[in-house]
């Protein structure tokens, strides 16, 4: 059934075609260091409307590091960061440190941006439904009874109808990750960030958040998903980087990467990980 998935998927998504020329997130030579240590040397990825870019690499080679860069919980020494055609302004000071020139544009762009972690992060104060429309109520301004309405549709989708007035320490590490996935899409992202989301997950858990992942593809968002799970990259993805050290060593469609890698580093890493 895989090879089918893939080819289901791998077609672009009438978005996509209609704004090949705009894509939705485009990073252009990225840097970043930490001290004297450089972990990102000039990282590009460009993703259409609708498309899923996949990152692999080993622990330590920059995967969190480059996703955080690009909503700006790091700060990039170098490099452009486009989102939905809005490039993030950035200005240099003396001692040569690059800094965005307008904190509010950052926002702005940020609240584009959807982020699911590993370790979910929901507030643990609030139910399942208020840390849903936390944000659309206090970033986007929607009004409440909206983002109410929009939260249900959201955990109809994810498979949480029953769990909004629950709080986070009642629900499984599944449920939990579905919940923050829901979270994110309450504020309509045009990019959906993913590092690991099931690395923090019981193997028997791995499967429903993975399903509602492939769904969110399916339905044309556009993503950029850090993940150990290669047989899933490689059926949901219409892209994946291979990160080595801070630099993309290769990249290229799913079937064509896994089945002859060229360079030998991914080759080894392939080795260890099927
Ligand atoms: P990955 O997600 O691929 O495992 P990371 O992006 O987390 O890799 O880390 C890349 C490198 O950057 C690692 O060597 C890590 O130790 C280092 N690093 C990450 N965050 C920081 C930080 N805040 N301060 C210093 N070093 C960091
Ligand atoms: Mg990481």
């Amino acid at each position: 059934a895989a090879p089918f998935a893939v080819t289901s998927i791998a077609q672009p998504h009438p978005a996509a075609v209609a704004v090949r020329l705009r894509p939705a997130v485009e990073i252009l030579d990225l840097h970043k260091s930490f001290g004297q240590v450089e972990v990102l040397s000039g990282v590009n990825l460009s993703a259409s409307a609708g498309e899923v870019v996949s990152m692999i690499g080993s622990s330590g080679s920059g995967k969190s590091t480059f996703l955080r860069c690009i909503n700006m919980l790091e700060q990039p020494n170098g490099g452009r960061i486009i989102v939905d055609g809005e490039e993030i302004r950035m200005k240099k000071t003396a001692d040569g440190r690059s800094h965005p020139a307008d904190m509010r544009q950052v926002e702005r762009i940020r609240a584009r941006v959807g982020m699911v972690f590993q370790s979910f992060n929901l507030w643990p104060h609030l139910t399942v439904l208020e840390n849903i429309i936390e944000a659309p109520v206090h970033v986007l301004k929607e009004r409440r009874e909206e983002s109410v309405e929009y939260a249900h549709a959201l955990l109809k989708k994810v498979g949480l109808s029953d769990k909004h007035a629950q709080y986070p320490g009642q629900l499984s590490g599944g449920q939990q990750q579905r919940a923050a996935i829901a979270r994110t899409l309450a504020m309509r992202p045009k990019v959906i960030l993913l590092d690991e989301p099931t690395s923090a997950l019981d193997p028997e858990l791995v499967g429903e958040v993975l399903r509602v992942i492939r769904q969110l593809a399916e339905e044309g968002n556009t993503m950029i998903l850090v993940t150990h799970e290669m047989q899933f990259a490689r059926e949901v993805s219409h892209k994946i980087l291979f990160l080595h050290r801070g630099k993309v060593e290769e990249e290229g469609a799913p079937a064509e990467l896994f089945a002859n890698p060229r360079s030998e580093r991914l080759r080894q890493f392939l080795a260890r990980t099927l």
